[in-house]
Protein backbone atom coordinates (compact mmCIF):
# COMPACT_ATOMS: atom_id res chain seq x y z
CA UNK A 1 0.00 0.00 0.00
CA UNK A 2 1.31 3.42 -0.94
CA UNK A 3 0.90 6.67 0.93
CA UNK A 4 -1.05 9.35 0.21
CA UNK A 5 0.13 12.85 -1.54
CA UNK A 6 1.83 15.02 0.59
CA UNK A 7 4.55 17.54 0.67
CA UNK A 8 6.57 17.90 3.31
CA UNK A 9 9.31 21.08 4.09
CA UNK A 10 12.72 19.61 5.54
CA UNK A 11 16.35 20.44 5.74
CA UNK A 12 18.24 20.90 2.44
CA UNK A 13 21.52 19.29 2.58
CA UNK A 14 23.04 18.73 -0.89
CA UNK A 15 21.47 20.72 -3.83
CA UNK A 16 19.50 18.53 -6.33
CA UNK A 17 16.09 17.18 -7.58
CA UNK A 18 15.96 13.10 -7.18
CA UNK A 19 12.72 11.63 -8.22
CA UNK A 20 12.57 7.82 -7.65
CA UNK A 21 11.27 5.14 -5.60
CA UNK A 22 12.50 4.75 -2.12
CA UNK A 23 14.84 2.12 -0.68
CA UNK A 24 14.29 2.16 3.16
CA UNK A 25 17.35 1.60 5.13
CA UNK A 26 16.99 0.55 8.57
CA UNK A 27 18.95 2.05 11.22
CA UNK A 28 20.87 -0.07 13.24
CA UNK A 29 20.35 2.29 15.95
CA UNK A 30 16.64 1.90 16.17
CA UNK A 31 16.09 -1.49 15.84
CA UNK A 32 12.29 -2.39 16.23
CA UNK A 33 11.03 -5.53 18.15
CA UNK A 34 8.78 -7.53 16.47
CA UNK A 35 5.31 -8.89 17.29
CA UNK A 36 5.63 -11.78 20.08
CA UNK A 37 5.41 -15.04 17.93
CA UNK A 38 5.42 -18.16 19.85
CA UNK A 39 5.72 -21.35 17.47
CA UNK A 40 5.26 -25.20 18.04
CA UNK A 41 7.23 -27.79 18.38
CA UNK A 42 6.55 -29.12 15.31
CA UNK A 43 7.53 -25.80 13.03
CA UNK A 44 10.97 -25.77 15.34
CA UNK A 45 13.26 -27.49 12.51
CA UNK A 46 11.29 -25.23 10.04
CA UNK A 47 12.20 -21.77 11.66
CA UNK A 48 15.57 -23.26 12.76
CA UNK A 49 16.53 -23.70 8.71
CA UNK A 50 14.60 -20.18 7.96
CA UNK A 51 17.03 -18.87 10.68
CA UNK A 52 20.05 -20.48 9.09
CA UNK A 53 19.20 -19.64 5.46
CA UNK A 54 18.70 -15.97 6.36
CA UNK A 55 21.77 -16.42 8.37
CA UNK A 56 23.81 -17.21 5.09
CA UNK A 57 22.65 -14.83 3.08
CA UNK A 58 23.79 -12.26 5.30
CA UNK A 59 26.83 -14.27 4.94
CA UNK A 60 27.14 -13.60 1.28
CA UNK A 61 25.97 -10.10 1.41
CA UNK A 62 28.74 -9.18 3.75
CA UNK A 63 31.32 -11.28 1.73
CA UNK A 64 30.51 -9.38 -1.04
CA UNK A 65 30.41 -5.84 0.64
CA UNK A 66 33.76 -6.26 1.94
CA UNK A 67 35.17 -6.90 -1.50
CA UNK A 68 32.96 -4.62 -3.51
CA UNK A 69 34.72 -1.71 -0.56
CA UNK A 70 38.12 -3.31 -0.79
CA UNK A 71 38.38 -2.31 -4.78
CA UNK A 72 36.62 0.52 -4.70
CA UNK A 73 37.98 2.52 -1.82
CA UNK A 74 40.19 0.96 0.87
CA UNK A 75 41.19 -2.03 2.65
CA UNK A 76 40.77 -0.30 5.91
CA UNK A 77 36.93 0.77 4.61
CA UNK A 78 36.67 -2.75 4.05
CA UNK A 79 37.47 -3.92 7.61
CA UNK A 80 34.28 -2.44 8.59
CA UNK A 81 32.71 -4.93 7.00
CA UNK A 82 35.09 -8.07 8.13
CA UNK A 83 34.10 -7.29 11.39
CA UNK A 84 30.36 -7.60 10.96
CA UNK A 85 31.71 -10.90 9.42
CA UNK A 86 33.20 -12.03 12.49
CA UNK A 87 29.68 -10.76 14.51
CA UNK A 88 27.51 -13.04 12.11
CA UNK A 89 29.75 -15.72 13.09
CA UNK A 90 30.10 -15.28 16.55
CA UNK A 91 28.87 -18.54 18.39
CA UNK A 92 27.69 -17.00 21.65
CA UNK A 93 25.39 -14.88 19.74
CA UNK A 94 24.12 -17.97 17.35
CA UNK A 95 23.86 -20.17 20.09
CA UNK A 96 21.86 -18.42 22.26
CA UNK A 97 19.48 -17.40 19.01
CA UNK A 98 19.18 -21.43 18.72
CA UNK A 99 18.34 -22.27 22.41
CA UNK A 100 15.75 -19.04 21.97
CA UNK A 101 14.00 -20.80 18.57
CA UNK A 102 14.26 -24.19 20.10
CA UNK A 103 14.22 -24.45 24.28
CA UNK A 104 11.40 -20.77 24.24
CA UNK A 105 9.49 -21.65 21.43
CA UNK A 106 10.32 -18.08 19.87
CA UNK A 107 10.34 -17.20 16.66
CA UNK A 108 13.73 -16.71 14.36
CA UNK A 109 12.80 -12.67 14.50
CA UNK A 110 11.94 -12.76 18.07
CA UNK A 111 14.53 -14.86 18.90
CA UNK A 112 17.29 -13.01 17.01
CA UNK A 113 16.04 -9.55 18.42
CA UNK A 114 16.19 -10.90 21.86
CA UNK A 115 19.83 -12.44 21.73
CA UNK A 116 20.95 -9.12 20.08
CA UNK A 117 19.87 -7.19 22.00
CA UNK A 118 21.23 -9.04 25.26
CA UNK A 119 24.45 -9.28 23.34
CA UNK A 120 24.17 -5.21 22.25
CA UNK A 121 23.09 -3.97 25.61
CA UNK A 122 26.38 -6.02 27.49
CA UNK A 123 28.37 -4.34 25.50
CA UNK A 124 26.91 -1.18 25.37
CA UNK A 125 27.49 -1.15 29.00
CA UNK A 126 30.97 -2.32 29.17
CA UNK A 127 33.33 0.75 30.70
CA UNK A 128 35.45 0.33 26.98
CA UNK A 129 34.64 2.72 24.31
CA UNK A 130 35.76 0.39 21.85
CA UNK A 131 33.35 -2.50 23.14
CA UNK A 132 30.60 0.33 23.53
CA UNK A 133 30.72 0.81 19.70
CA UNK A 134 30.70 -2.57 19.09
CA UNK A 135 26.99 -2.51 20.54
CA UNK A 136 26.21 -0.28 17.04
CA UNK A 137 27.54 -3.17 15.04
CA UNK A 138 25.53 -6.31 16.73
CA UNK A 139 22.47 -4.06 15.72
CA UNK A 140 23.48 -3.94 12.58
CA UNK A 141 23.93 -7.41 11.59
CA UNK A 142 21.01 -8.22 13.72
CA UNK A 143 19.17 -5.83 11.04
CA UNK A 144 20.66 -7.06 8.39
CA UNK A 145 19.49 -10.94 9.47
CA UNK A 146 15.92 -9.60 10.08
CA UNK A 147 16.06 -8.16 7.17
CA UNK A 148 16.65 -11.17 5.07
CA UNK A 149 14.06 -13.04 7.08
CA UNK A 150 11.81 -10.33 6.52
CA UNK A 151 12.92 -11.11 2.44
CA UNK A 152 13.38 -7.36 2.23
CA UNK A 153 16.49 -5.55 0.47
CA UNK A 154 19.06 -5.80 3.44
CA UNK A 155 20.93 -2.67 4.46
CA UNK A 156 23.15 -2.33 1.51
CA UNK A 157 24.06 -0.20 -1.10
CA UNK A 158 23.62 -2.26 -3.35
CA UNK A 159 20.59 -1.39 -5.41
CA UNK A 160 18.72 -3.23 -8.43
CA UNK A 161 17.20 -0.07 -9.43
CA UNK A 162 18.05 3.45 -9.30
CA UNK A 163 16.16 4.60 -5.43
CA UNK A 164 15.88 7.30 -3.01
CA UNK A 165 17.11 6.19 0.44
CA UNK A 166 15.30 6.98 3.35
CA UNK A 167 16.49 6.27 6.97
CA UNK A 168 16.73 7.42 10.38
CA UNK A 169 20.54 8.38 10.15
CA UNK A 170 22.97 7.68 7.99
CA UNK A 171 26.61 8.06 9.30
CA UNK A 172 29.74 8.97 6.95
CA UNK A 173 31.11 5.53 6.58
CA UNK A 174 27.26 4.23 5.11
CA UNK A 175 27.68 7.47 3.03
CA UNK A 176 31.13 6.69 1.21
CA UNK A 177 29.97 3.29 0.28
CA UNK A 178 26.63 5.07 -2.29
CA UNK A 179 27.56 4.09 -5.63
CA UNK A 180 26.43 7.24 -7.12
CA UNK A 181 25.28 5.69 -10.54
CA UNK A 182 22.74 3.22 -8.10
CA UNK A 183 21.24 5.73 -6.33
CA UNK A 184 19.29 8.83 -6.91
CA UNK A 185 19.62 10.55 -3.34
CA UNK A 186 18.77 10.01 0.56
CA UNK A 187 16.33 11.70 3.12
CA UNK A 188 17.07 11.46 6.83
CA UNK A 189 15.82 12.12 9.91
CA UNK A 190 18.55 13.73 11.54
CA UNK A 191 21.38 15.54 10.19
CA UNK A 192 21.84 18.88 8.89
CA UNK A 193 24.03 21.11 6.37
CA UNK A 194 27.28 21.00 7.58
CA UNK A 195 27.53 16.80 9.35
CA UNK A 196 30.12 15.30 7.38
CA UNK A 197 27.41 12.81 5.91
CA UNK A 198 25.80 16.45 4.14
CA UNK A 199 29.49 17.02 3.07
CA UNK A 200 30.17 13.44 1.79
CA UNK A 201 26.48 13.85 0.17
CA UNK A 202 27.65 16.59 -1.90
CA UNK A 203 31.21 15.66 -2.88
CA UNK A 204 29.17 13.08 -4.32
CA UNK A 205 26.53 15.33 -6.01
CA UNK A 206 24.03 13.74 -4.12
CA UNK A 207 20.81 15.51 -3.66
CA UNK A 208 19.60 14.70 0.26
CA UNK A 209 17.63 16.35 2.60
CA UNK A 210 17.65 15.83 6.56
CA UNK A 211 14.71 16.28 9.10
CA UNK A 212 12.41 14.06 7.81
CA UNK A 213 9.31 13.03 10.16
CA UNK A 214 10.82 10.18 12.68
CA UNK A 215 7.99 7.50 11.52
CA UNK A 216 8.79 8.33 7.94
CA UNK A 217 11.45 5.67 7.44
CA UNK A 218 8.69 3.07 8.63
CA UNK A 219 5.71 4.09 6.96
CA UNK A 220 7.33 4.73 3.31
CA UNK A 221 7.62 1.23 0.98
CA UNK A 222 9.21 0.62 -1.94
CA UNK A 223 6.05 1.05 -4.03
CA UNK A 224 6.28 4.87 -3.15
CA UNK A 225 7.26 7.70 -4.63
CA UNK A 226 9.05 10.48 -3.59
CA UNK A 227 10.34 13.73 -4.63
CA UNK A 228 13.64 15.39 -2.85
CA UNK A 229 13.86 18.90 -3.37
CA UNK A 230 17.97 19.34 -2.26
CA UNK A 231 17.50 22.96 -3.31
CA UNK A 232 14.07 24.27 -1.64
CA UNK A 233 14.13 21.49 1.56
CA UNK A 234 11.35 19.36 0.48
CA UNK A 235 9.94 15.60 0.11
CA UNK A 236 7.04 15.03 -1.77
CA UNK A 237 5.43 11.89 -1.18
CA UNK A 238 3.64 10.35 -4.60
CA UNK A 239 3.28 13.25 -6.25
CA UNK A 240 0.68 14.11 -8.66
CA UNK A 241 1.22 14.25 -11.72
CA UNK A 242 1.54 17.82 -12.33
CA UNK A 243 3.59 18.38 -9.89
CA UNK A 244 5.69 15.63 -10.83
CA UNK A 245 6.08 17.07 -14.22
CA UNK A 246 6.98 20.26 -12.57
CA UNK A 247 10.37 18.95 -11.01
CA UNK A 248 10.88 17.10 -13.88
CA UNK A 249 11.40 20.15 -15.42
CA UNK A 250 13.04 21.74 -12.91
CA UNK A 251 15.72 18.96 -12.26
CA UNK A 252 16.01 19.64 -16.37
CA UNK A 253 16.65 23.16 -15.98
CA UNK A 254 19.42 22.37 -13.11
CA UNK A 255 21.22 20.44 -15.71
CA UNK A 256 20.95 22.55 -18.47
CA UNK A 257 22.28 25.13 -16.06
CA UNK A 258 25.36 23.17 -14.60
CA UNK A 259 26.09 22.12 -18.49
CA UNK A 260 26.75 25.65 -19.42
CA UNK A 261 28.26 26.78 -15.84
CA UNK A 262 30.88 23.59 -16.94
CA UNK A 263 31.08 25.37 -20.29
CA UNK A 264 32.47 28.31 -18.25
CA UNK A 265 35.47 26.31 -16.25
CA UNK A 266 37.99 28.12 -18.20
CA UNK A 267 37.08 31.65 -17.50
CA UNK A 268 39.03 33.85 -14.80
CA UNK A 269 36.91 34.01 -11.88
CA UNK A 270 37.32 37.78 -11.60
CA UNK A 271 34.63 40.73 -10.70
CA UNK A 272 33.28 42.69 -13.93
CA UNK A 273 35.69 44.97 -12.39
CA UNK A 274 38.85 42.97 -12.46
CA UNK A 275 39.47 41.66 -8.94
CA UNK A 276 40.12 38.02 -8.99
CA UNK A 277 39.01 35.85 -6.60
CA UNK A 278 40.73 32.29 -6.17
CA UNK A 279 38.73 29.32 -6.51
CA UNK A 280 40.08 26.05 -4.58
CA UNK A 281 38.42 22.08 -4.14
CA UNK A 282 37.84 20.88 -0.63
CA UNK A 283 39.21 17.63 -1.26
CA UNK A 284 39.44 14.13 0.54
CA UNK A 285 41.66 12.22 -2.20
CA UNK A 286 44.07 12.49 -4.21
CA UNK A 287 41.66 10.49 -7.22
CA UNK A 288 39.15 13.41 -6.79
CA UNK A 289 42.04 15.95 -8.26
CA UNK A 290 41.22 15.96 -11.81
CA UNK A 291 37.59 16.55 -11.60
CA UNK A 292 38.31 19.84 -9.07
CA UNK A 293 40.71 21.34 -11.83
CA UNK A 294 38.07 20.43 -14.99
CA UNK A 295 35.79 22.08 -12.70
CA UNK A 296 37.99 25.55 -12.31
CA UNK A 297 39.99 24.79 -8.77
CA UNK A 298 42.94 26.45 -9.50
CA UNK A 299 44.30 25.23 -5.71
CA UNK A 300 43.07 22.73 -3.00
CA UNK A 301 41.79 24.72 -0.40
CA UNK A 302 41.33 22.32 2.37
CA UNK A 303 42.38 18.03 2.40
CA UNK A 304 40.60 16.82 5.29
CA UNK A 305 43.47 13.78 6.26
CA UNK A 306 40.76 12.56 8.84
CA UNK A 307 39.03 10.02 6.62
CA UNK A 308 42.80 8.32 6.70
CA UNK A 309 42.21 7.28 9.70
CA UNK A 310 38.61 6.61 10.35
CA UNK A 311 37.13 3.36 9.49
CA UNK A 312 39.68 1.27 10.24
CA UNK A 313 41.48 -0.97 13.21
CA UNK A 314 44.86 0.66 12.79
CA UNK A 315 46.79 4.02 12.32
CA UNK A 316 48.27 5.04 9.05
CA UNK A 317 51.83 4.83 9.47
CA UNK A 318 54.32 7.73 8.15
CA UNK A 319 55.19 6.32 5.19
CA UNK A 320 51.25 5.06 4.09
CA UNK A 321 50.72 8.69 4.73
CA UNK A 322 53.50 10.24 3.46
CA UNK A 323 52.87 8.31 -0.29
CA UNK A 324 49.16 9.94 0.24
CA UNK A 325 50.72 13.40 0.71
CA UNK A 326 53.28 12.75 -2.12
CA UNK A 327 50.71 11.61 -4.68
CA UNK A 328 48.67 14.83 -3.88
CA UNK A 329 51.01 17.15 -4.01
CA UNK A 330 52.56 15.68 -7.07
CA UNK A 331 49.08 15.40 -9.21
CA UNK A 332 48.82 19.25 -8.14
CA UNK A 333 51.84 19.47 -9.48
CA UNK A 334 52.47 23.90 -8.69
CA UNK A 335 48.86 24.44 -7.27
CA UNK A 336 48.94 25.53 -3.75
CA UNK A 337 47.86 22.63 -1.78
CA UNK A 338 46.55 22.99 1.72
CA UNK A 339 46.69 19.89 3.77
CA UNK A 340 44.76 19.76 7.38
CA UNK A 341 46.51 17.90 10.39
CA UNK A 342 44.31 15.44 11.73
CA UNK A 343 41.00 16.66 13.12
CA UNK A 344 39.41 13.99 15.03
CA UNK A 345 37.39 14.40 17.44
CA UNK A 346 33.44 16.48 17.41
CA UNK A 347 31.76 13.77 15.05
CA UNK A 348 35.04 12.04 13.57
CA UNK A 349 36.19 9.49 16.21
CA UNK A 350 38.87 6.36 15.80
CA UNK A 351 39.20 4.28 18.80
CA UNK A 352 42.63 3.66 18.26
CA UNK A 353 43.34 7.55 18.82
CA UNK A 354 40.98 8.04 21.66
CA UNK A 355 39.07 5.88 23.70
CA UNK A 356 37.33 7.90 26.10
CA UNK A 357 34.17 9.07 26.26
CA UNK A 358 33.06 12.96 26.48
CA UNK A 359 29.77 14.71 27.66
CA UNK A 360 30.23 17.51 24.57
CA UNK A 361 33.12 16.03 22.28
CA UNK A 362 32.37 19.13 19.69
CA UNK A 363 33.71 21.20 22.95
CA UNK A 364 36.54 18.70 23.77
CA UNK A 365 39.33 16.92 23.05
CA UNK A 366 39.22 17.94 18.83
CA UNK A 367 41.66 18.86 16.31
CA UNK A 368 45.15 20.41 17.57
CA UNK A 369 43.92 19.94 21.53
CA UNK A 370 44.17 16.24 20.82
CA UNK A 371 47.36 16.02 18.47
CA UNK A 372 49.41 18.56 21.41
CA UNK A 373 48.33 17.24 24.25
CA UNK A 374 46.83 13.41 24.27
CA UNK A 375 48.61 12.03 21.01
CA UNK A 376 52.04 13.91 20.07
CA UNK A 377 52.95 10.55 18.84
CA UNK A 378 50.52 10.31 16.02
CA UNK A 379 50.88 13.97 15.45
CA UNK A 380 54.21 13.62 15.28
CA UNK A 381 54.12 11.00 12.37
CA UNK A 382 51.90 12.91 10.39
CA UNK A 383 53.85 15.91 10.24
CA UNK A 384 56.90 13.83 9.52
CA UNK A 385 55.17 12.72 6.71
CA UNK A 386 54.19 16.10 5.62
CA UNK A 387 57.11 17.10 5.64
CA UNK A 388 58.91 14.56 3.73
CA UNK A 389 56.34 14.73 1.10
CA UNK A 390 56.48 18.71 0.82
CA UNK A 391 59.58 18.43 -1.19
CA UNK A 392 56.90 17.07 -4.10
CA UNK A 393 54.97 20.01 -4.68
CA UNK A 394 53.53 23.79 -3.13
CA UNK A 395 52.17 21.88 0.41
CA UNK A 396 50.66 24.29 3.20
CA UNK A 397 50.28 22.58 6.49
CA UNK A 398 47.16 23.73 8.27
CA UNK A 399 46.32 23.37 12.00
CA UNK A 400 42.80 22.63 13.20
CA UNK A 401 40.62 24.11 15.99
CA UNK A 402 43.28 26.52 16.89
CA UNK A 403 42.17 29.15 19.96
CA UNK A 404 45.30 29.93 21.32
CA UNK A 405 48.67 31.86 20.24
CA UNK A 406 50.59 29.31 22.16
CA UNK A 407 49.08 26.46 19.88
CA UNK A 408 50.60 27.75 16.83
CA UNK A 409 53.78 28.24 19.08
CA UNK A 410 53.88 24.85 20.46
CA UNK A 411 53.56 23.55 16.89
CA UNK A 412 56.27 25.18 15.30
CA UNK A 413 58.52 23.49 18.34
CA UNK A 414 57.44 20.07 16.76
CA UNK A 415 57.75 21.28 13.68
CA UNK A 416 61.23 22.49 14.56
CA UNK A 417 62.33 19.41 16.59
CA UNK A 418 61.31 17.16 13.78
CA UNK A 419 63.07 19.01 11.21
CA UNK A 420 66.38 18.23 13.12
CA UNK A 421 65.23 14.51 13.26
CA UNK A 422 64.83 14.50 10.03
CA UNK A 423 67.89 16.20 8.88
CA UNK A 424 69.89 13.41 11.07
CA UNK A 425 68.22 10.54 9.08
CA UNK A 426 69.44 11.97 5.73
CA UNK A 427 66.22 12.20 4.77
CA UNK A 428 64.75 15.10 2.47
CA UNK A 429 62.28 17.68 3.78
CA UNK A 430 60.97 21.24 3.43
CA UNK A 431 63.12 23.31 5.43
CA UNK A 432 60.31 26.02 5.48
CA UNK A 433 56.87 24.86 4.87
CA UNK A 434 53.90 27.20 4.63
CA UNK A 435 51.90 27.25 7.89
CA UNK A 436 48.20 28.49 8.21
CA UNK A 437 45.74 28.37 11.03
CA UNK A 438 41.99 27.61 10.80
CA UNK A 439 39.85 30.41 11.89
CA UNK A 440 37.27 27.87 13.11
CA UNK A 441 36.17 28.88 16.76
CA UNK A 442 35.46 32.79 18.33
CA UNK A 443 38.29 32.83 20.19
CA UNK A 444 40.64 32.69 17.09
CA UNK A 445 39.29 35.44 14.80
CA UNK A 446 38.58 37.61 17.93
CA UNK A 447 42.48 37.31 18.07
CA UNK A 448 43.42 37.42 14.53
CA UNK A 449 45.52 40.35 14.10
CA UNK A 450 47.75 38.20 16.83
CA UNK A 451 47.69 35.22 15.02
CA UNK A 452 48.77 36.77 11.86
CA UNK A 453 51.89 37.63 12.22
CA UNK A 454 52.80 34.39 13.49
CA UNK A 455 51.33 32.11 10.22
CA UNK A 456 51.30 32.15 6.49
CA UNK A 457 47.61 31.91 6.22
CA UNK A 458 44.25 31.87 7.71
CA UNK A 459 41.26 29.86 6.43
CA UNK A 460 38.49 30.27 7.55
CA UNK A 461 35.97 27.14 8.96
CA UNK A 462 32.47 28.61 9.01
CA UNK A 463 30.68 24.89 9.68
CA UNK A 464 32.56 25.26 12.97
CA UNK A 465 32.54 28.50 13.49
CA UNK A 466 28.94 29.41 13.13
CA UNK A 467 28.55 26.24 15.42
CA UNK A 468 30.87 27.55 17.93
CA UNK A 469 29.70 31.51 17.60
CA UNK A 470 25.77 30.76 17.76
CA UNK A 471 26.74 28.18 20.44
CA UNK A 472 24.31 25.06 18.61
CA UNK A 473 25.37 21.64 17.44
CA UNK A 474 26.17 21.89 13.79
CA UNK A 475 24.65 18.03 13.15
CA UNK A 476 21.55 18.62 16.02
CA UNK A 477 18.65 19.85 13.08
CA UNK A 478 16.41 20.62 16.17
CA UNK A 479 18.78 23.82 16.09
CA UNK A 480 19.31 24.00 12.77
CA UNK A 481 16.95 26.75 12.06
CA UNK A 482 19.89 29.06 14.22
CA UNK A 483 22.52 27.63 11.79
CA UNK A 484 23.03 30.91 10.10
CA UNK A 485 26.31 31.62 8.59
CA UNK A 486 25.11 34.94 7.53
CA UNK A 487 24.42 36.01 10.75
CA UNK A 488 25.78 39.60 11.11
CA UNK A 489 27.97 38.21 14.06
CA UNK A 490 29.61 35.69 11.94
CA UNK A 491 30.42 38.65 8.78
CA UNK A 492 31.92 40.74 11.50
CA UNK A 493 34.34 37.90 12.62
CA UNK A 494 35.14 36.98 8.98
CA UNK A 495 35.99 40.70 8.50
CA UNK A 496 38.41 41.43 11.72
CA UNK A 497 40.08 38.10 9.92
CA UNK A 498 40.23 39.67 6.68
CA UNK A 499 41.72 43.26 7.91
CA UNK A 500 44.19 41.29 10.12
CA UNK A 501 45.50 39.08 7.24
CA UNK A 502 45.70 42.52 4.96
CA UNK A 503 47.45 44.35 7.76
CA UNK A 504 49.90 41.31 7.85
CA UNK A 505 50.29 40.52 4.16
CA UNK A 506 49.00 37.31 4.62
CA UNK A 507 46.24 35.11 2.52
CA UNK A 508 43.00 34.46 3.93
CA UNK A 509 40.82 31.83 2.64
CA UNK A 510 37.26 30.43 3.55
CA UNK A 511 36.78 26.87 3.00
CA UNK A 512 34.30 26.17 5.35
CA UNK A 513 30.29 25.21 3.72
CA UNK A 514 29.40 28.61 3.02
CA UNK A 515 31.89 29.67 0.43
CA UNK A 516 29.99 26.72 -1.74
CA UNK A 517 26.71 28.95 -0.94
CA UNK A 518 26.09 31.26 -3.97
CA UNK A 519 23.91 33.41 -2.29
CA UNK A 520 26.12 34.67 0.02
CA UNK A 521 29.54 35.11 -2.43
CA UNK A 522 28.93 38.86 -3.10
CA UNK A 523 28.78 39.06 0.82
CA UNK A 524 32.45 37.15 1.12
CA UNK A 525 33.82 38.88 -1.84
CA UNK A 526 32.33 42.17 -0.26
CA UNK A 527 34.46 41.37 2.82
CA UNK A 528 37.88 41.22 0.81
CA UNK A 529 38.42 37.47 1.59
CA UNK A 530 40.78 36.49 -1.37
CA UNK A 531 39.72 32.25 -1.76
CA UNK A 532 36.75 30.68 -1.92
CA UNK A 533 37.52 26.56 -1.50
CA UNK A 534 34.87 24.10 -1.84
CA UNK A 535 33.67 20.90 -3.04
CA UNK A 536 34.36 20.97 -6.63
CA UNK A 537 30.73 20.76 -7.72
CA UNK A 538 29.81 24.07 -6.06
CA UNK A 539 32.66 25.70 -8.21
CA UNK A 540 30.09 26.95 -11.18
CA UNK A 541 27.58 28.63 -9.62
CA UNK A 542 29.91 30.14 -7.56
CA UNK A 543 32.33 31.77 -10.40
CA UNK A 544 28.89 32.82 -12.45
CA UNK A 545 28.28 35.10 -9.57
CA UNK A 546 31.63 36.65 -9.36
CA UNK A 547 32.02 37.42 -12.91
CA UNK A 548 28.84 38.50 -12.46
CA UNK A 549 28.65 41.52 -9.83
CA UNK A 550 31.65 44.47 -9.36
CA UNK A 551 33.82 44.56 -6.41
CA UNK A 552 31.84 47.92 -5.77
CA UNK A 553 28.72 46.61 -5.61
CA UNK A 554 29.93 43.81 -3.17
CA UNK A 555 31.49 45.80 -1.16
CA UNK A 556 28.97 48.28 -0.33
CA UNK A 557 26.33 44.95 0.02
CA UNK A 558 29.08 43.77 2.69
CA UNK A 559 29.33 47.53 4.13
CA UNK A 560 25.47 47.76 5.14
CA UNK A 561 25.61 44.02 5.67
CA UNK A 562 27.78 44.26 8.45
CA UNK A 563 25.33 46.62 9.94
CA UNK A 564 22.62 44.34 10.58
CA UNK A 565 20.78 42.98 13.21
CA UNK A 566 20.01 39.77 12.10
CA UNK A 567 20.64 37.59 9.46
CA UNK A 568 17.27 38.01 7.58
CA UNK A 569 18.33 41.58 6.66
CA UNK A 570 21.68 40.09 5.42
CA UNK A 571 20.35 37.91 3.57
CA UNK A 572 18.17 39.83 2.01
CA UNK A 573 20.99 42.37 0.85
CA UNK A 574 22.87 39.22 -1.12
CA UNK A 575 19.83 37.72 -2.35
CA UNK A 576 18.93 41.62 -3.91
CA UNK A 577 22.14 41.52 -5.25
CA UNK A 578 21.78 38.13 -6.73
CA UNK A 579 18.53 38.52 -7.94
CA UNK A 580 19.68 41.36 -9.79
CA UNK A 581 23.40 40.21 -11.46
CA UNK A 582 22.65 36.34 -11.76
CA UNK A 583 18.95 35.65 -11.37
CA UNK A 584 19.51 31.99 -12.85
CA UNK A 585 21.65 31.21 -10.09
CA UNK A 586 19.44 32.77 -7.53
CA UNK A 587 16.73 30.12 -8.64
CA UNK A 588 19.10 27.05 -8.25
CA UNK A 589 19.87 28.11 -4.44
CA UNK A 590 17.74 26.66 -1.28
CA UNK A 591 15.04 28.51 -0.49
CA UNK A 592 15.48 30.09 3.03
CA UNK A 593 11.87 30.71 3.88
CA UNK A 594 13.09 29.82 7.22
CA UNK A 595 15.64 32.20 8.01
C1 LIG B 1 34.85 24.00 8.97
O1 LIG B 1 34.72 23.86 10.18
O2 LIG B 1 34.32 24.94 8.32
C2 LIG B 1 35.65 23.03 8.19
C3 LIG B 1 35.90 23.24 6.92
O3 LIG B 1 36.08 21.91 8.84
P1 LIG B 1 35.19 20.59 9.11
O4 LIG B 1 33.90 20.78 8.36
O5 LIG B 1 35.97 19.43 8.65
O6 LIG B 1 35.02 20.65 10.59
MG1 LIG C 1 35.95 22.44 11.20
Amino acid sequence: MTMPSQTIEVIAISPGIAIGRVMRIRSHTRLQEPEPHVISEKEVAGELERFNSALSLTRVQLNALQNQVRSRLNAGDADIFAAHLMLAEDRTLLGSIERLIKEKHLSAENALFRAGEHFADALAAMPDEYLRERAADVRDVVSRIMANLAEEPAHSPDLDAKRIIVAQTLTPSETVLFDRNKILGFAVETGSATSHTAILARSLQLPAVAGIPPELPEQLTGDDKIIIDGFSGKLIINPDVRTEEAYRLKREAAGELRNALAKESTLEPETTDGFLIQLAANLDSPEHVAEARQAGARAVGLFRTEYLYLNRNDLPTEEEQFEVYKEMLTVCEDAPVIIRTLDVGGDKFNTNIYRSSEANPFLGLRGIRLCIHERRDIFETQLRALLRAGVFGNLRIMLPMVSSVDEVLTVKQIIAKLQQDLAAEHKEFVSNPSLGVMIETPAAALLAERFAPLVDFFSIGTNDLVQYTMAIDRGNERVAYLYRPSHPAILELIHRCVQAADQHNIWVSICGQMAADATLTPLLVGLGVHELSMPPVAIGPVRRVIRSISMYEAENAAREALACNNSFETLAIAQELLMRCAPEIADIQEARSQN
